[in-house]
């Protein structure tokens, strides 16, 4: 990045529960890089899923977070609100013939997909079909038969070629919600991000998304995923696996415990301190290279 672009972050809950501690990981660190590298921290609500989202998860996840004392720069954005823009990319996309129609049920393709690292791997099977758009279908970008990759500022270098590893991936479902592959694209975008700091269970979705920003003409953010909480089922810490959302109030303990996860050696005695005196040593003593290059580390509450 060179000096003259100022640093943009952002965090990007989707509203499916309250503030668990994992999320909490993603926004200390996502936060932390922004503010000692001088730059904007934007919130962005991810709420594309709309099957997903719980009532009232989203303010839930905001009074949470102010609790805590990040403060945020500029408008939040719910991508329930974003419908118009991802159907203009999805229109490019559609203009450039990478878009096609997809009548495969989850049922066929569990008989005709073979499974690859990341799940199944489409096999192309609608790409030349031109279904009648009565049809019930989804739509799918074509992939192309390329090695996409980056350098993960905390995981090193991560390339795969999507056809290969996930095949022509969904951008619009059945059902007619936008797929979170397009959305988040598209929204980094709008929103002149930077930097994007996550959590490792996206780092393979990061190849896709960098093929987006390629077709749709866009720039390729910096990202470093960070590992993420697994309980002792190796499950992520998430709504679906019961993980409790953390205390809505601001709790020392609870941010020492996501410094410490974060490999920032805090000392013992954070874990009691105020507020001012918590953030005021994360900002003096943050380190993004002391991040462990783990994908998962096992919390145990
Ligand atoms: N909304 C995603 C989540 O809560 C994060 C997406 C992203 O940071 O790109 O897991
Ligand atoms: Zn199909």
């Amino acid at each position: 990045m060179s000096n003259d672009t100022p640093y943009i972050g952002r965090f990007a809950p989707s509203p499916t529960g309250p503030l668990h501690f994992g999320s909490l990981i993603a926004a200390i660190a996502s936060y932390l890089e922004a503010k000692t590298q001088h730059g904007h921290w934007l919130v962005r609500m991810e709420d594309v899923d709309e099957l997903r989202n719980v009532k009232g998860a989203a303010d839930d996840i905001l009074h949470t977070i102010e609790n805590y004392g990040f403060e945020w720069d500029g408008d939040i954005i719910y991508q329930t609100q974003r419908k118009d823009a991802y159907a203009d990319a999805l229109q490019t996309l559609i203009d450039n013939e990478l878009i096609y129609r997809c009548t495969c049920s989850r049922k066929k393709l569990r008989v005709i997909a073979e499974q690859g690292e990341y799940g199944s791997i489409y096999p192309g099977t609608c790409a030349d079909k031109n279904h009648d758009e009565k049809r019930e279908h989804a739509l799918r970008i074509r992939t192309r038969d390329a090695v996409y990759g980056f350098k993960d500022s905390v995981m090193g270098n991560f390339s795969h070629n999507p056809k290969k590893a996930i095949g022509d991936f969904i951008l619009k479902r059945r059902d007619g919600l936008f797929a979170y592959q397009l959305a988040v694209v598209v929204d980094d975008e709008f929103q002149n991000i930077t930097d994007v700091v996550r959590g490792f269970d996206l780092l393979d979705s990061t190849p896709r998304q960098i093929y987006l920003q390629e077709c749709l003409g866009y720039q390729t953010p910096g990202y470093a995923h960070l590992p993420i909480a697994v309980n002792g089922l190796g499950d992520k810490l998430s709504k679906q696996t019961g993980a409790p959302g953390i205390k809505s109030n601001f709790d020392a303990g609870a941010m020492y415990l996501a410094l410490k996860f974060l490999g920032q050696n805090p000392t013992p005695d954070l874990a009691h301190e105020s507020k001012e005196n918590l953030w005021q040593w994360a900002l003096e003593n943050w380190d993004l290279n002391k991040i462990p290059k783990m994908h998962t580390i096992q919390y145990v509450d």
